[in-house]
């Protein structure tokens, strides 16, 4: 059995606040969002990181990317996205199941949940 959470979302066996979802990959909301509208893409095959991808795999990954990062600009409207992912612990990833983070960006001011920082 695995200890893979997001092998278990793919599986079904923990819920997942799925927005994307086809044979080959499977998006949805990030438990702790950095911004509103947070969205880790995963591969449904367990690879732990890029380097263990075929070419094919990467192709259907980033086939849904735009996808995504489309319903989140229509939905969300922010200003600008990230789109990163964090290879190995000296590069902050702490879920070993590769996932694209996309990070929708607003205004200077706010986070997207009506949160403001200082700004000088
Ligand atoms: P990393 O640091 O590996 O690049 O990012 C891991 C991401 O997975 C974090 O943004 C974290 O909030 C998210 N995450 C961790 N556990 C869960 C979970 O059980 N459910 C969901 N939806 N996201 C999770």
């Amino acid at each position: 059995m695995t200890e893979c959470i997001f092998c278990k979302m793919v599986e079904g066996e923990i819920p997942a606040a799925k927005v994307y979802e086809d044979e080959h990959v499977l998006a949805f909301m990030d438990i702790m969002p950095t911004t509103k509208g947070h969205v880790l893409l995963i591969p449904k095959v367990h690879r732990e990181n890029i380097y263990e991808f075929s070419e094919d795999e990467a192709a259907q990954l980033f086939s849904a990317a735009p996808k995504i990062a489309r319903a989140l600009k229509a939905e969300f409207e922010p200003a600008g996205m990230n789109l990163l992912n964090n290879t190995g612990a000296a590069a902050s990833q702490s879920v070993y199941h590769f996932h694209l983070h996309f990070i929708p960006r607003y205004d200077r001011q706010t986070d997207g949940f009506g949160l403001h920082w200082e700004t000088k």
